[in-house]
């Protein structure tokens, strides 16, 4: 049309998501914008899988040199084994500012402006961003194309006030300012374990507070039965399944208890009160979407607040339509929050723009939780791969090997863990893997990678691993499936 613009692409919101589209953007020859009303690196790197890896490589060094039975069975022995709480927050701290950093000057290289300011829509191809109270930041800009990538902030039920001291969410929780002796965690999922994980490795007793009737909800329900004895049993942990914490009363640090009303999910019945010294909600996060003028599009959010978009990445207005020029990747379009996730769509979204039709299979993209040991998985659960295989008449065929197996895992005294593929027993179509054990997020990739090409079983199953690696659990997955099919050559 010849129309002229500031700039290619405008991305609001420069977490991972921003940072992965803008650095893609650039790589296809777009001149690039991103506008960050926060911290560059967003959640991500400043509250979120960063500074919660590094509490998790801490404070795991903790509770592995205490674990002196563990450690005499290699024969070795360590003396009192003592650390500084400050010390491990730093850690986390640094970490966190190194990376912002990094990301900062790798948009800085590659010539992409970072403009400060909280962002909105003035249409589909102008954004207005600015700091309230401040004259010398801010403007309009326009774009030939628009990427929403805002992201998200911890969701908090109602009933529960935060004071950040006594009851507060992840954002506080990785701070580490002090250590409770008794923290209750509403909410299993990876959240909820990761921080289980490190409080408990520092000395906390921990409550799981979880409304439906098992630990960690969305996984595997046989991974989810091993991680419970894992990651639970043998550790000061406990839990209340099938029930909500309908009220929460803060407390005073070492004075005064918090005190958790808790009811019956179903009934709504009082069943129990608790008195802890802390309470962290880890139940979910909410999209940050509210300010953005999602109406100059004729759009809007769904009830959760989510932005609605098509498997492009398109932004689609009330109606249902394709808005032009608009997409909204990551968190805040709540089709997978995580990280990677955010990334891969920003890459997608960048593709579509560039006008190579992509959509990521979502089925590909791994999940993993960091605990000690790992959870990962990639595809579907078996409940889902059995709901499939009832529904589409296919045989399901169920492959599974334990780390008690793997030379590697066993030379470092962790043979706790299971491996578990999903597969179509006619054509080899992998539908799902779940590991859980030593570096399963680090093994998950083989299959994932597997799914996103559309390998078949037949086809890999007699690929080579290097021995004794974990990987090796791979392969035993892969050569215990048995297919109808035979290989392609
Ligand atoms: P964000 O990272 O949230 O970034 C959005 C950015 O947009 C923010 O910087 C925000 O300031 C900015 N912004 C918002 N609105 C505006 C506006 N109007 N104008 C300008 N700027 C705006 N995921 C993993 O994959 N692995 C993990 O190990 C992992 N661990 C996690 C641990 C914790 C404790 C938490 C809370 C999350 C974890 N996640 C993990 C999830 C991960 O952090 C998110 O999925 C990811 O950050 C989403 O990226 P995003 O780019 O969509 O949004």
């Amino acid at each position: 049309s010849g129309e002229k613009f500031d700039y290619d692409l405008v991305i609001i919101g420069c977490g991972v998501g921003g940072h992965g589209a803008a650095l893609h953007a650039v790589e296809c020859g777009l001149k690039v914008a991103v506008i960050e009303g926060h911290d560059v690196g967003g959640t991500c790197v400043n509250r979120g899988c960063v500074p919660s890896k590094a509490l998790l490589a801490a404070s795991g060094r903790v509770r592995e040199m205490r674990d002196k039975a563990h450690l005499a069975a290699m024969g070795v022995q360590v003396g009192a084994v003592d650390f500084d709480r400050q010390g491990i927050a730093n850690h986390a701290r640094d970490l966190a500012s190194t990376i912002q950093g990094n990301l900062r000057r790798s948009l800085e290289a590659l010539g992409v402006d970072i403009l400060v300011g909280a962002a909105k829509l003035a249409g589909n191809q102008r954004v207005r961003y600015g700091l309230p109270g401040r004259v010398d930041v801010g403007g309009e800009v326009s774009a030939r194309d628009i990427i929403i990538a805002t992201g998200s902030v911890p969701f908090v039920p109602p009933g529960i006030p935060i004071d950040g001291k006594t009851v507060f969410t992840s954002d506080h929780a990785l701070k580490l300012e002090w250590l409770p002796s008794w923290l209750a965690i509403i909410g299993s999922g990876y959240i909820g374990l990761e921080f289980s994980d490190v409080y408990t490795a520092l000395g906390t007793e921990v409550t799981f507070i979880e409304a439906v009737d098992n630990l960690m909800p969305g996984f595997d329900r046989e991974i989810a039965r091993l991680a419970q004895r894992l990651l639970i049993q043998g550790r000061p942990i406990d839990y209340h399944t099938g029930v909500i914490a309908s009220k929460v009363t803060p407390g005073v640090p070492g004075v005064k208890p918090v005190v958790i009303e808790l009811t019956d999910f179903k009934t709504k019945q009082l069943v129990d009160t608790l008195e802890v010294d802390a309470v962290l909600v880890a139940t979910g996060r909410a999209p940050y979407t509210n300010g953005l003028n999602l109406a100059a599009l004729g759009a809007a959010t769904d009830r959760r607040g989510f932005v609605p978009v098509n498997d492009k990445m398109q932004v689609l207005d009330t109606k249902g339509a394709v808005v032009p020029h608009v997409y909204c990747i990551g968190d805040a379009n709540g089709k997978y929050m995580l990280a990677h996730a955010a990334s891969a769509q920003g890459i997608s979204a960048v593709e579509n723009i560039c006008g190579r039709p992509h959509v990521l299979n979502h089925l590909s993209v791994p999940a993993a939780c960091f605990t000690h040991p790992e959870v990962s998985f990639v595809g579907v659960t078996q409940e889902k791969a059995e709901e499939m295989a009832r529904e589409q008449g296919f045989k399901l065929g169920i492959s599974k090997t334990s780390f008690k197996g793997n030379s590697k895992a066993l030379a470092e005294k962790e043979g706790d863990g299971m491996a578990k593929l999903l597969y179509r027993k006619d054509s080899g179509e992998i539908l799902g893997v779940h590991i859980i054990g030593l570096h399963a997020a680090d093994l998950i990739h083989e299959a994932s990678n597997a799914i996103a090409t559309g390998q078949r079983l037949q086809d890999i199953k007699f690929n080579v691993h290097a021995h004794p690696t974990l990987s090796e659990v791979l392969d035993e997955l892969f050569k215990g499936a048995h297919v109808d099919a035979p290989a392609a050559s």
